[in-house]
């Protein structure tokens, strides 16, 4: 299937998503999630709101990128890892960047999660209720919400001029999957980006975020 028809169907008509799961194993480039952070961060970003470096979360790039969309930019998200200021100043950030192997030396804190890759599944096609969705990490269709009565501020999003792109819930973790803590209170990460459909493309501009605990 090309990649324009892929996109509307994510994108577009929004009739079909393409599910994220975490793998089996690590990988040093490509999507992933946990570990260190992409090498083409030198030094950790810091947070907007509160100044501490912040800690890694994932990556997805072109090699999950390529089958939906005209876009070559990796994205990756980043996290405060005060709680609080997660909690009242919704402090994670979508950076976008080009195609980075991860570091492999020390970052200011080792990563509380291990380094997994991230691998897509099918693309599939998307359930009529989406209120009666089970928590999934996914591209694209329409978002699945923990806290339905929050919709409004994913909506101010829209208004914006942003759409939904992708979401993460830490209910999709694998057995096994070594993390110190859920960061999002076994929540999930919503990610809003620029999308221009006439040339199946994705950018960064604007990307905004928002996560919901459960
Ligand atoms: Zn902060």
């Amino acid at each position: 299937m090309g990649v324009e028809e892929n996109y509307q169907k994510l994108f577009g008509q929004r009739s079909h998503y393409l599910p994220l799961h975490v793998g089996a194993k690590d990988v040093a480039t490509g999507s992933r999630m946990g570990g260190l952070p992409p090498l083409c961060f030198e030094t950790a970003p810091w947070c907007i709101h509160c100044g501490r470096p912040l800690d890694y979360y994932l990556t997805i790039a072109s090699d999950i990128w390529q089958t939906i969309a005209h876009h070559t930019d990796s994205f990756s998200l980043f996290y405060c890892p005060d709680f609080d200021c997660r909690l009242y100043a919704n402090s994670l950030f979508c950076l976008s960047h080009p195609e980075s192997p991860r570091h492999v030396m020390a970052w200011p804190r080792a990563n509380p999660m291990e380094g997994r890759a991230i691998v897509a599944g099918e693309i599939t096609p998307e359930v009529e209720d989406i209120r009666e969705a089970g928590s999934i990490s996914k591209i694209g269709g329409r978002p699945i919400l923990i806290q339905w009565g929050r919709i409004g501020r994913l909506e101010a999003l829209e208004q914006e001029g942003l759409q939904f792109a992708f979401q993460f819930d830490e209910e999709s973790y694998p057995r096994g999957f070594q993390i110190q803590s859920y960061v999002f209170g076994c929540g999930a990460c919503y990610v809003y980006l620029s999308l221009d459909g006439s040339r199946s493309w994705i950018t960064a501009v604007g990307a905004k975020t928002v996560w919901q605990n459960s």
